[in-house]
């Protein structure tokens, strides 16, 4: 089996060899086991389940949650070679048709679905009589209310499985799991006995900051100014506050887009592909900006305001350095922010219990912000890894001011 797999890797993806985990991910699917695999973004998930839908008969289906996602990595695949397609509530009624068809006809070796297609009937019983070998559920920590992005429509992915004449493989992948969204995860999903992969937290080429009291649009400017040549994402979180900085940004002559909600589709993907084919170099954006990118050389993200939770700032933080390269990923505290995150888990209309759970997911956001430590290791203790050491190189570890200085000239002072 290790010759048929290196064999794909290169003929078909033309890799010399695999990333961390994924060979072990692979060899488990291909065992005909559950498998779930927590890997940091930029960890070469897609391949994990592509590689064996290759080499099982029949056609693997994909869950993935993202529109935008499915088409990029189709097209990849056919452009590979791979025949693969995807549905969902972009594709025309016609074209569904055409689809559904050559899907029945086991035309493909995969098909991309978006969770909510799992809502219909009529689908679910056009997958009744095909060989189905393998399910893959990308950002699987959607079917968990403890993880950042919650979908209801994960939740009918196990309505999916158990209709199938025969239980196929299910195979569940996600960078950021803690405990409790990893042990829903295989809850929810009925995994049976589950391989569980996970290659660690810590992006070792990453540099985490977390910078207090700095204006913010003077920090950018002098900040960007010296890096004209880098590829960048600034983060803020409302849209408002991506329009200004955007507007302030450009008129200073930056190569800058924005993108958030409150744009056409059609102006989202121009801008979104302006930045990721390098016509421009910085991109302003909400969180709804970025799950599923692939950009390489992202050099920095910038986050203008507190996130919600460290789920969502390490998943939109890690989009710098998926190429291995250096990245760095700035935070800009202001209490303001606090006021700001509570009011939305105040307004939201959720029960008691979630908003719980949002204020604690919140304070350790904010704890993240005040903590003396090194920051990665914060990030992944967080995580549940207690054996990272300390990275050396966030603005906690390359502070040198010591503590015990402080307070002998403190001492010094009151002794005076
Ligand atoms: P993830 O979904 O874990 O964030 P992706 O599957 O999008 O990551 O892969 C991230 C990048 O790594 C992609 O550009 C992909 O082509 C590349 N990649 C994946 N596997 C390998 C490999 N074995 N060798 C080199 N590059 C790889
Ligand atoms: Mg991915």
């Amino acid at each position: 089996m290790k010759r048929l797999i290196y064999e794909k890797l290169k003929d078909v993806y033309g890799y010399a060899s695999f990333k961390q985990g994924q060979q072990e991910m692979v060899e488990s699917i291909l065992q005909k086991k559950d498998s779930v695999a927590i890997m940091p973004t930029g960890g070469g998930k897609s391949l994990c389940y592509q590689l064996p839908a290759l080499i099982f008969e029949g056609t693997t289906f994909v869950i993935s949650p993202l529109i935008s996602l499915m088409k990029d990595q189709v097209d990849t695949l056919n452009a590979m070679g791979v025949s693969s397609t995807y549905i969902n509530s972009s594709v025309s009624v016609k074209e569904m048709n055409n689809r559904l068809k050559n899907i029945s006809e086991q035309k493909y070796k995969l098909v991309y679905i978006a969770p909510e297609r799992l809502d219909s009937e009529y689908f679910m019983v056009r997958l009744q009589n095909i060989h189905i070998p393998l399910i893959a559920i990308d950002e699987a920590h959607c079917i968990s209310q403890w993880g950042h992005d919650f979908r209801p429509s994960y939740m009918n992915i196990y309505q999916l499985i158990s209709k199938l004449p025969k239980r196929p493989v299910i195979a569940a992948f996600t960078a950021t799991a803690t405990d409790k969204v990893e042990a829903d995860i295989i809850r929810n999903l009925r995994l049976q006995e589950p391989t569980i992969t996970k290659t660690g937290y810590a992006r070792n080429n990453l540099s985490f900051s977390v910078l207090k009291g700095v204006h913010k649009q003077d920090f950018l400017q002098n900040y960007l100014r010296d890096r004209t040549d880098e590829s960048g994402v600034i983060y803020a979180s409302t849209r408002k506050e991506v329009d200004q900085c955007y507007e302030n940004l450009k008129k200073l002559g930056f190569s800058v887009e924005k993108y958030h909600a409150g744009l056409t589709e059609k102006v989202r993907k121009s801008n979104q592909d302006l930045f990721l084919f390098d016509d421009i170099k910085i991109i302003v954006a909400t969180n709804a900006f970025g799950m599923g990118i692939d950009k390489s050389n992202v050099r920095f993200v910038i986050h203008l305001n507190l996130p919600k939770n460290i789920e969502s700032y390490y998943q939109e933080a890690g989009r710098a350095g998926r190429d291995g390269e250096s990245g760095e990923c700035i935070l800009l505290f202001s209490p303001q922010d606090i006021i700001t995150q509570k009011y939305l888990i105040e307004q939201s209309e959720k029960d008691d219990n979630y908003k719980a759970k949002e204020y604690s997911q919140l304070q350790q956001m904010i704890d993240y912000c005040h903590t003396s430590n090194c920051l990665q290791q914060h990030i992944v203790r967080y995580f549940g890894d207690q054996t990272y050491d300390i990275c050396h190189k966030c603005s906690n570890c390359k502070d040198d001011r010591k503590l015990t200085d402080i307070t002998n000239d403190a001492l010094k002072v009151i002794s005076c």
